[in-house]
Order: structure tokens, then sequence, then C-alpha cells
């Protein structure tokens, strides 16, 4: 049996997404084990992410920074914004390097059976963010769910009136499918046969 304290790191770790009490444990033994190569560097990264945790005013990205590292780096195309669910599904798009513009995460996705309406998610400020200009393409990136589609469809009436080519992945993305739980190459392909939203 371990002590109390050593008990609730094990079942803190163990309620992370994809631990379970087995990989928590071996995890737990692995700090105790690695105190100085393990255990202080992921204290301290834990610390700095807890003391700085933020939400981009400007693209809705958890970061540290606020506008987040992607809104800031020069390097991104700035006429193209790739619209996501999630930002997980940020995530999922931007490990590879797949997607070179800027992003926009709604906060959710349109749901009547859980109650989720247009002003629940951030769909104002991606029409007012559209609306100033300077945005070529719009991508709406939602999942191949009946409600990512339904968001779809309803963020391009709303940006009907914008001068910009709205597209949406094509699927490739399996029918059901959530962004983040796609492989890189399913993605690439659905980003890079992507076509005007119908
Ligand atoms: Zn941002």
């Amino acid at each position: 049996m371990a002590s109390q304290e050593i008990e609730a790191l094990t079942q803190a770790l163990a309620r992370l997404p994809g631990l379970g009490p087995r990989s928590a444990r071996r995890a737990v033994l692995h700090l105790m084990k690695k105190r100085e190569g393990a255990l202080l560097p992921l204290l301290a990264a834990l610390r700095t992410v807890s003391e700085t945790l933020t939400t981009c005013s400007v693209c809705g990205n958890v970061d540290t920074l606020d506008p987040c590292a992607i809104c800031i780096d020069p390097r991104r195309d700035p006429t193209s914004l790739c619209v996501v669910e999630e930002v997980a599904d940020l995530w999922a798009l931007d490990r590879a390097r797949l997607f070179p513009g800027k992003y926009h995460v709604l906060g959710g996705r349109l749901s009547a059976l859980e109650g989720v309406r247009p002003e629940d998610l951030t769909i104002d400020k991606l029409v007012a963010r559209v609306s100033q200009g300077g945005i070529d393409e719009v991508v709406l990136a939602m999942n191949a769910t009946l409600e990512g589609q339904t968001t779809a469809h309803f963020i391009a009436e709303r940006l009907e009136e914008q001068p910009v080519r709205l597209t949406q992945l094509a699927h490739g993305v399996p029918v059901g499918g959530e962004l983040d739980y796609l492989d890189e190459g399913t993605l690439a392909q659905a980003l890079r046969a992507r076509r005007p939203i119908g």
C-alpha cells in the first residue's frame, strides 16, 4: 500500500484522458525513481503552465500567451482562416503544420439535443473577424458529424455576404469522425482536397 499522498497523485493521474489506474501507477513509480530527471521538470512545467494559462482573445486557442503563439506568428498566412469546433481540433490540425493560416475556435458545435445555441459559440466573433477584411478563404473544418455539418452550414449562411471563399474539409474525414482522432495523413488529405461548401 502506498501512502495517502502517493495514492492521491496516482488517482489524479488516472483521471487524465488516455491514462487508467495501471498507467498512472507506472507513471508515479517512474516519477519517484527519477526525481531529478522527471518529477522536478514536470512540476516546473505544470506550475508555469498553470500560472500563465489563458485563452487567446483573438482565436480562442488555449496558450500561455494572449494573443496566442499562432496568432502572432508572422510566418502564418493571415488571409486564410480555419474554423474548428474545439481547441483539440486546432491542435490536431496544427500538429503537423498542415494548415499555413490562422484559426478560429468555436468552443463547440450547435446541438439541439445539448441545448447549444449560436450565441453559446464564438460565431458572432468569427463574423466580426471576417468583416474586418483581409481574409480571402475561410475553411470550415467542422467534424463530419451531423451537428458539425449543421454548424458549418449555419456559419456559411452567416458569412454569405462576405467577400470570402468558403471551403470545407473533404470527406476523407470518415462520417462521424472527430478530427482529433484522425491520423495526420487522413487530415492532410481532407485539407488538400477541401472544396467549396455547397
Ligand atoms: Zn490566437
